[in-house]
Order: C-alpha cells, then sequence, then structure tokens
C-alpha cells in the first residue's frame, strides 16, 4: 500500500549504526506521543536523548497516515483535549505546529424517528436542544461531573435525567475504549476520564488537530529535536541490556545493534516492557504475576474512511451537501438509549462482534481542509464492541472482516441512507491489528484497563505508580503508567521529571 511518512526523523541504517558510537545520557523505546515528550523535556534539561521507535513513523496511537492518496488518517486517536496545557505551553507546540480545531457544536444524535439531539459548548443551545425532549432534562444539564467517580455510568445518568439519548449520547464517554457496559461498576471514570480535559481553556471541549493527531506528535518531537534529541525510526528494541548488578546498561535493536545507557525509558505497554524486553528472571515474581495478569482486553475497531461526500442524515430535514452543524462533532450511531449500548456490549460478552455496533464517527474534513481533497471527505469510525477472539469467524479471515464493515456501513445508511455508495475505500484496525500494527497489547487502547483497580496508586499496578520500576534505571513514560490513556503528554513529562531528579541526585 502506498504510504508517505509524517515525520522527517531519521529511519537509515546510518541513523541506527550511528547509535551506538556513544553511551547516551538517556534512552526512549517507542516514539509515541509520551515518550516524544519525555524526550523533549530532557533533551531540554541537556541530556543527551535518543528515541528509538519501530515502526516507519513517529507518534505511535497519535499519528497520521495517507493511507489512500490525498486522504490523511488519524489512524487510531482522531480527538484531542487531554494534552496537558503545560505541555503545551513550554513545549511551545503552537510554534512547532500545533493547531487546535475547535467543534461547536461537539457531538449529534440522530434518532431514527426523526428526532436528533445536538450537544456542545454553547449552552443556550444545549437547553433549546434538550428542551425537545424535556424540558426538566435541559434545566437539570450542567452537572458536577464528580459523583461519577465510582459509580456505574447508568446510576448516575438515570438520577440525573429521564431523556433516553440524552443518557445515552453521554454514556458512550462512558464506555468508549473499554469492553464495560454502562452498567458497569467504575464506568463512570471513563466518563470523567473523557471530560476532564480542555481545549484553549474551555473544559471538556474536544477539538480536532488541523493535519491530524500526527501533528500533536509532530510537534512534539519538532520541540524535541531543537532542543537536541535523537529520533529514530524504523529501530525495533528487541531487549534491555542489563548488568550483572541489576541495573539497566542500555537496549539491543533487533537488527543487533546495542545502544548503551544506564537510562532507560520505556513508551512501550507495561506488558511489552516487562514480558518481553526485560530479560527472564531479573524481576521479582510477584511484580511479573501481577504485570502478565493485568486487563489488556479490548472491543474496539477503528474503520479510516475515504468518502466523495457527506452523509445526508434523514432527521435532518433541510439536506445540506455542504457541512452543517451535524456534521461537525461527534456522531453517534446506534446510540438512542443506554439499553441499546449496553445490548451491544452483551453481544461482545457472549463472544460475538455486537450485531448493532456502537459507531463514533466524526469527519474532521469538515473543519480541516488539509486532510483530504476539495469535496471529498476524511471519516473516523470507532466503533464497540469487537472482542480480540470472536466465536463465530476471525479478524484474520477476509470475508469476515468484509462483513463487518459492511455491516457497520449498512447501520450508519439506517439514519444516513446511501452513506455505504460513497465509500471510496478504507482501512480497518480490529484489537488484533492495533497490537499488530501499533504495539497495543491485547488492542487495548489505554496501554490496560483504565478500571478502578489500575488507577492511581495501583496504575500500572500496586507500588509502581511513580514512573520508577523494580529495575535500576528503568521507567515508564506511556499511557500504562499513571494517569493512564489519551494523548496527555502527562506520564511522558512526569517520568522525564523524575527522571532529572534521579540523575541530578546521582
Ligand atoms: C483506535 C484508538 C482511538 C483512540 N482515540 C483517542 C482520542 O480520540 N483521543 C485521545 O486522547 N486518545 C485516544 N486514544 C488513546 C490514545 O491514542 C493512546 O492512549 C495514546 O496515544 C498512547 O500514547 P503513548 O505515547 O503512551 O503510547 P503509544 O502511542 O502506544 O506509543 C508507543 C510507541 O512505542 C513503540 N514501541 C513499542 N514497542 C517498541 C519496541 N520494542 N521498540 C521500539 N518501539 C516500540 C510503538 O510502536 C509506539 O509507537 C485512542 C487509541 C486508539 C487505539
Amino acid at each position: 500500500m502506498w504510504r508517505r511518512c509524517f515525520s522527517s526523523s531519521s529511519s537509515s541504517a546510518t541513523a541506527t549504526s550511528a547509535l551506538k558510537d556513544k553511551k547516551w545520557d538517556a534512552l526512549v523505546i517507542g516514539g509515541g506521543h509520551n515518550g516524544l515528550t519525555s524526550a523533549a523535556y530532557l533533551a531540554r534539561a541537556g541530556l543527551s536523548v535518543a528515541v528509538l521507535e519501530r515502526r516507519h513513523v513517529i507518534g505511535g496511537a497519535a499519528v497520521t497516515e495517507e493511507l489512500i492518496p490525498s486522504f490523511k488518517f488519524s489512524r487510531c486517536s482522531y480527538l484531542q483535549s487531554l494534552l496537558r496545557p503545560s505541555i503545551i505551553r513550554e513545549l511551545e507546540l503552537r510554534r512547532h505546529g500545533l493547531k487546535l480545531l475547535k467543534r461547536s457544536p461537539s457531538s449529534f444524535t440522530p434518532c431514527l424517528d426523526g428526532r436528533y439531539l445536538l450537544l456542545g459548548p454553547d449552552k443556550d443551545l444545549n437547553h433549546s436542544e434538550i428542551s425537545k425532549f424535556s424540558k426538566q432534562d435541559a434545566d437539570a444539564y450542567p452537572r458536577d461531573f464528580m459523583d461519577l467517580l465510582l459509580s456505574p455510568a447508568s446510576k448516575v445518568l438515570n438520577n440525573w435525567f429521564e431523556t433516553d439519548v440524552l443518557k445515552a449520547t453521554l454514556a458512550t464517554d462512558a464506555v468508549i475504549g473499554t469492553t464495560g457496559s454502562v452498567h458497569t461498576p467504575g464506568s463512570g471514570y471513563v466518563l470523567l476520564h473523557h471530560v476532564m480535559g480542555e481545549t484553549d481553556g474551555d473544559r471538556g471541549i474536544w477539538s480536532y488537530v488541523e493535519g491530524g493527531m500526527g501533528s500533536v506528535s509532530l510537534a512534539i518531537s519538532n520541540a524535541a529535536k531543537e532542543a537536541g534529541a535523537h529520533i529514530v525510526t524504523s529501530a525495533e528494541v528487541s531487549q534491555l541490556l542489563v548488568e550483572d548488578s541489576g541495573a539497566v546498561n542500555g537496549v539491543l535493536l533487533a537488527d543487533g545493534t546495542p545502544v548503551r545507557s544506564s537510562v532507560v525509558l520505556s513508551n512501550a505497554t507495561p506488558y511489552k516492557t516487562y514480558m518481553d524486553l526485560v530479560p527472564r528472571d531479573v524481576l521479582p515474581d510477584d511484580f511479573i504475576r501481577a504485570i502478565k495478569y493485568s486487563d489488556y482486553s479490548s472491543a474496539t475497531t477503528k474503520i479510516n474512511l475515504a468518502v466523495d461526500k457527506l452523509p445526508q442524515f434523514q432527521c435532518c430535514k433541510i439536506g445540506h451537501p455542504d457541512a452543517g452543524p451535524q456534521h461537525v462533532g461527534t456522531i453517534h450511531i446506534g446510540s438512542e438509549s443506554m439499553e441499546e449500548i449496553h445490548s451491544a456490549c452483551q453481544d461482545s460478552a457472549n463472544g460475538i462482534p455486537s450485531r448493532r455496533p456502537v459507531i463514533e464517527m466524526t469527519i474532521p474534513s469538515v473543519l480541516d481542509k488539509t486532510i483530504s481533497p476539495p469535496g471529498k471527505h476524511v471519516i473516523n469510525l470507532f466503533i464497540q464492541y469487537t472482542p480480540y477472539n470472536p466465536s463465530d469467524g476471525s479478524w484474520g479471515d477476509p470475508a469476515y472482516r468484509e462483513s463487518f464493515a459492511q455491516k457497520c456501513f449498512t447501520l450508519i445508511d439506517e439514519y444516513a441512507p446511501a452513506f455505504s455508495s460513497s465509500v471510496i475505500g478504507y482501512d480497518m484496525l480490529t484489537p488484533p491489528d492495533l497490537e499488530r500494527e501499533i504495539g497495543l497489547t491485547g488492542g487495548n487502547v489505554f496501554h490496560g484497563a483504565m478500571g478502578l483497580d489500575s488507577l492511581f496508586l495501583m496504575r500500572p499496578v500496586k507500588g509502581w505508580s511513580n514512573y520508577r520500576t523494580p529495575l535500576q534505571g528503568l521507567y515508564l513514560c506511556g499511557s500504562g503508567a499513571h494517569p493512564g490513556g489519551g494523548v496527555m503528554g502527562a506520564p511522558g513529562r512526569n517520568a522525564a521529571q523524575l527522571v532529572l531528579q534521579d540523575v541530578n541526585k546521582s
């Protein structure tokens, strides 16, 4: 398939061989946005740093790839609001090319009965939209989300509201990226995690990024490179090098090149780091057991589409050949009630992909004119629930994959007739694809589930939430560390700060 790397990093054999000529102050395994963030902070503090990324392109799950000529896909993540404002400021990411495109309205939920719900940052719009269903819910809408921390999302939302479509629209944020249902205890936390971000100071507002999510990684890598970091792609780490004393002494690349440093930060998942990269018999048994049995389940599939026209939603009676408010935000398909979401989840609990999947559709090209040819569009479908190992077929079977993709397109046709016929081409990442292509263990989008048993002091496992590891000189800097998944940069920044403290002490 024709591809263009969205990176100017060095990837030649020369770049790899240059790595072994010196002992680095720090190495970063993985050029996801968190690894790049760590590298930027370490380089700015004066350390010599090399980032080693196994793929041909930096960014990990925050990546832009032009898989179909002239259509640039945010292949995994597609919306930003979690990226810490301090990182945007300190690394001067706007000067390095980051441009956020705010969405208003930010969500659209079409109903098969001809109604629809728009929501967004505009309080008056929210009030009038919710009033179409319930005046009482419109008055109750602005609430304190802290109630959500421990509860099933359904319990909180049922307490607050009476309108099915409103509850379902809000509930989608409680299940996104998880295998759980809206009734799962703790699902409220996932909702909270998704409303704690901001865009330009506006709380809970998600934006597109011009050029796709790879532009976040590119801006961070520009900051890192300006500070002197060395970023190498197509450089897979196969093992950590450990001295007899038990301290880290560098890494071995898959091509056999040793790269030396007594400080290594891993942006790979905790499972990958400890089960595959650290040599056997180096880590305590109880620690290895805790890592081995962490929850990496996933029921997420991403489909990236190139289309030749915008979907025309039946419930919006006036056709918009050009973009209307319904096309700007996240479009919730098959999410008219919490029971509909629960039933989609039940299918996957029974081993099969949802018969009526829950789909979050976004059309970033409505606001971002840099990612598709004029008049044509890029569409992201974030789809649940798709088990890693379905009991009725295999994701390795092209016919099985195609039939699932068609099921999703047909469901969208129910709301936007003839959507299927607008498809020019698509790219589909099921949980095993996310694992193989992007390196996400089990296909889990967060580097490990964000359940209450694996957050805060328990992330990734009890006793090891401060980015240090049982191996001297090894640190975790990715989403598997506190505060978890999302394009946030916080684990990368926090880990770098801890490394600097440790380096300054020694
Ligand atoms: C389909 C999908 C949709 C999502 N949507 C959103 C969204 O809209 N908004 C949001 O905020 N979050 C979203 N997320 C979550 C978010 O993208 C991730 O949590 C985040 O990008 C992870 O960043 P990271 O830097 O910690 O790790 P990663 O992005 O996973 O990067 C880790 C890097 O390490 C590399 N690596 C692994 N092993 C090795 C090795 N042995 N040698 C060298 N390199 C190695 C990998 O190739 C990868 O580049 C989504 C995730 C997915 C999968």
